[in-house]
Parts: C-alpha cells; structure tokens; sequence
C-alpha cells in the first residue's frame, strides 16, 4: 500500500522532516510550501493524500481545505490537518472546514502513520467506488458521492467497550449530547452485540481487567457482519506499542488517556462520517448494479441477465451431465388486455404474471423477463417429467384466479401457454434448448393456447 502524499507547510525545514519520515515508509512524497501551490498539485491530480498545515501566512489551512473540498475536482482528496497542541479548538474547526483527519503538533511517529495509512486505504477503496458509481450515474442515477460526501457524523450509534465506571461515565457524558451511546464491559457480549446492532463505531479501552480489547478489534474486522464498522481505540502512554499492533489489525484510529473531550468528539465524528460515507457509496454501486441486470416493471432479471447467466448453467449441467431444463411463458392475447383495459392494466397483470411464476419456482431457478408478456424459467438439475409439472403448475396457477387490474377495483381473467425443453446429449449451446423451447410454445398457441407443450425426446 503506497500513496502519494502532498506536505504543505510554510516552514521548509518542517516540511523535510515529514518528508525524510514518509519516505523512509515508501510514501512518494511532493511537497508546496503556500496553499496556492498545493491547490494547483491537487487540481493537476498529483496528489493522493494531503498533510496540511494549519498556520501560514496569506491562505491559512482552513481555506485551503474549504478551497479543495468544494472543488469538484479535488473534493475526494483526504485532507489531514496538522494542527498546534494548545489549540484544540482548531480540531474541530477544521472538521468544519472538510478536513477528513487531524494531527497534532509536535508530530508522533505513530499517529502520522496511524493516519496515513487509514486514509490511504480509505481512498483506494472510495477511489474504486466511485469509478464504479460514476458509472451508475451515466446510467441516469443520481450521483452519490454528491449524497455520501453531505454526511455529517452526527447522531451515530456507539458501542463503548470499557469497564470503567468513571472512565464510562466521562465518555458517555460527552459524546451523548451529539451520539447514541451503548455501554459494554464484557468483549465477548460486545462482539455479539457489535454483530447484531446497527452500530456505526466501536470503542474499544485496551485497558479492560483480565479482558484484551485487542482480541475483539481483530475478531471485529474479520467477521463479514462487523467488518466495515470503525474501531477506536483507547489506551494509555505506554499502550503504546499494543496500539500500533492494534492498527495493524485494522482498528482506524486511537485516543490516548486523559482523553480529551475534544479530541474525543473530533475522532468519533471522523469514523461516523467515513463509516457512512463508504456505507452510501457501497449502496448505491450494489444497486446500480442490481439495476443494471433487473427488469424495471417486473423486478425479474432481465434479458441480458439471462443470456449470460442461462450460457453458464448450460455449460455446468453439460459438464456434470446433469439435467437442465428451459419453460418459455407467453401470455394469451395480451394484446387485448392492452386494447381493452389499457396499458397501465397491462402492466399491472404483467407485474401480478411475474409475481405468480416466482412463487412457482425455486430459489435456483433463473426468472427472467425476455421483454413484453414473455418470461422464461431455467431449471436446473430438472428433467422432463418435473419441469412439465412446474410449467403446468404455472397455467394453473394463471388460469384458476382472476388478475386485479384498475388497482384491484377490477379484475379479468388471464391465461397463459407453455412450452418446455430441456438439453440433450447432442446440444452445442443453450440456443438449442431455447429453438425447441420456442417450437413446443407455438404448438401451444397454434393447438388452442392456455396449455403446455414439451419439446418431445429426439
Ligand atoms: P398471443 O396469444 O399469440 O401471445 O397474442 P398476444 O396478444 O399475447 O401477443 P402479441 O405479441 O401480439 O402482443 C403482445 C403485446 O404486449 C403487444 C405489446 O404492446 C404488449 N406489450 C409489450 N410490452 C409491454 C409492456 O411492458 N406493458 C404492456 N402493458 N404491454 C406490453
Ligand atoms: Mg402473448
Ligand atoms: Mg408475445
């Protein structure tokens, strides 16, 4: 994991020493010592990751960040603010500001690269769902990052991992003004409870009696249900070398005790926003390509779904000689549904048709829409004898009741015909399943409709 990262400070002699201390972990390092110039590295693209200070002649640190963060361009650049020790309002000025971190001065080793790393993990990954929601919203989706990057890290779920009571009391009286705050003190519950609730951050004191929290920060993001929540850890001075083994395990950030409030609020705002933030992008790119492969009125999948899906089962059931069968579903003189009733009645039997055929069929089994008032279903491991049963479970299904149309003030009778086929030794393709599929459908319509056809066996 490597980044390129900016240095911004008008002292040149500080920016060497971040410099030398990047370097030397295999960070690409560019540097600027005025906002102007760091503007223009970030705008040209040159910049995975900025460092800046807060305190500089002419365009402070704020405005540089407001600058880069309402640039459309340069908006998904994490900024860390490099801010001074007894100034700690700054902190969350600059959280104000956009800053997505903060650290302070004088520079710790440990929370530089704390920081550094968290953040280019999280820009690799963002990096990545962004190309992908960028290409939903070409799709006509509305952007998310517009949506994601709005999150403010207020009102999130917490789940306090202390034993403590004054130390529980201290936290829990700050953070509650702005957070849901749970408490637990056992790790075992709290893995459990990490696991079931909808909690956005878990904190974790590494100073429990006979308990290690670090056991839990592991267990935390190695489980696929608690893998994207954050995790804070919090511990003594000289905790110090569990907290690098901690981020290591992947925990996001740590606070050292005496904790300060402050500093509290900022840290936990940070890891609620970035929680969320992921969380919305991941939304939409699972959605956006939900969509990409459903049909809109009928939630089936759609055709282009089923051509690929439908060549790889065939390959399978050809490669295990198991069996594989194919109903093509046509809706009798639908036409007239349209003609007499209206498109939109049309619509709503087509939706009612899809619902029924579902209910029909398995899990397993590939439903999809080919277009108009035509649906297929690929059963696998089925052979003849069963997929004529489903199918005619189907026109059953169909014909025995009414379809409500006018939003149910109405309703008219539906039915529906069948043909079935299902492969043979000799077949190159699934299109050789589908011909007959579609010949048996034919004689269905041709010999009376509202009836099922198999394609016979040779
Ligand atoms: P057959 O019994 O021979 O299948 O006759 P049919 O009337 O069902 O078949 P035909 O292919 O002549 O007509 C299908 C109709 O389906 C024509 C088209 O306007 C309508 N259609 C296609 N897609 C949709 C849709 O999404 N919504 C609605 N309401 N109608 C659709
Ligand atoms: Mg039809
Ligand atoms: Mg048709």
């Amino acid at each position: 994991m490597t980044a390129r990262v900016l240095v911004v400070d008008d002292i040149a002699a500080n920016v060497k020493l971040l410099e030398a201390r990047l370097t030397a972990e295999y960070f690409d390092v560019v540097t600027a010592l005025g906002g102007r110039e760091a503007i223009a590295i970030c705008e040209r693209g040159e910049a995975d990751i900025v460092l800046l200070d807060v305190m500089m002649p002419g365009m402070d640190g704020f405005e540089v960040c407001r600058r880069l963060k309402r640039t459309p361009a340069t908006a998904h650049i994490p900024v860390i603010m490099v801010t001074a020790l007894d100034q700690p309002r700054d902190r969350l000025q600059g959280l104000d500001a956009g800053a997505d971190d903060f650290l302070t001065k004088p520079l710790d080793d440990a929370a530089l690269l704390a920081r550094v790393r968290s953040l280019t993990r999280l820009k690799e990954m963002t990096d990545e769902l962004r190309s992908r929601a960028m290409a939903s919203a070409r799709l006509g989706i509305a952007d998310p990052l517009v949506a994601a990057a709005a999150e403010t890290g207020l009102n999130g779920r917490i789940l306090l991992v202390e034993d403590r009571p004054n130390a529980v009391e201290r936290i829990q009286s700050a953070l509650s003004t702005f957070h849901e705050v749970e408490v637990e003190g056992d790790v075992q519950q709290a893995a459990l409870r990490a696991a079931e609730g909808s909690f956005d951050s878990v904190i974790i004191s590494l100073n429990l009696q006979d308990q290690d929290g670090l056991r839990l920060c592991s267990q935390l993001r190695s489980l696929e249900r608690t893998r994207n929540l954050s995790v804070l850890l919090m511990g003594e001075a000289e905790d110090r070398a569990r907290i690098l083994r901690g981020l290591d395990l992947g925990a996001h950030d740590f606070l050292l005790r005496p904790i300060d409030r402050n500093e509290l609020l900022a840290r936990v705002r940070i890891q609620v926003r970035r929680k969320r933030f992921t969380e919305r992008l991941r939304d939409s790119v699972q959605s956006s390509m939900e969509m990409a492969v459903r049909d809109q009125l009928t939630g089936l999948h759609n055709r282009r779904f089923m051509d690929s899906r439908l060549a790889m089962m065939f390959d399978e059931s050809a490669l295990r000689a198991r069996s594989l069968a194919i109903l093509l579903l046509d809706i009798d003189h639908f036409k007239a549904v349209n003609d007499s009733w209206g498109h939109d009645a049309g619509d709503e039997v087509l939706r009612e048709f899809a619902v029924r055929v579902r209910a029909c069929t398995r899990g397993i089994d590939l439903v999809a829409r080919l277009g108009g008032e035509e649906i297929v279903v690929v059963l696998p491991d089925t052979g003849r004898a069963a997929a004529s049963h489903v199918a005619e479970r189907i026109r059953e299904r169909v014909e025995s009741e009414p379809f409500a149309i006018q939003n149910g003030t109405r309703d008219i009778r539906v039915t529906v015909s069948v043909g079935v086929a299902y492969r043979r030794a000799g077949d190159a393709s699934s299109a050789d399943i589908m011909k007959r599929a579609d010949d048996a459908l034919y004689r269905a319509k041709d010999g009376g409709r509202n009836r099922v056809i198999v394609a016979s066996a040779a």
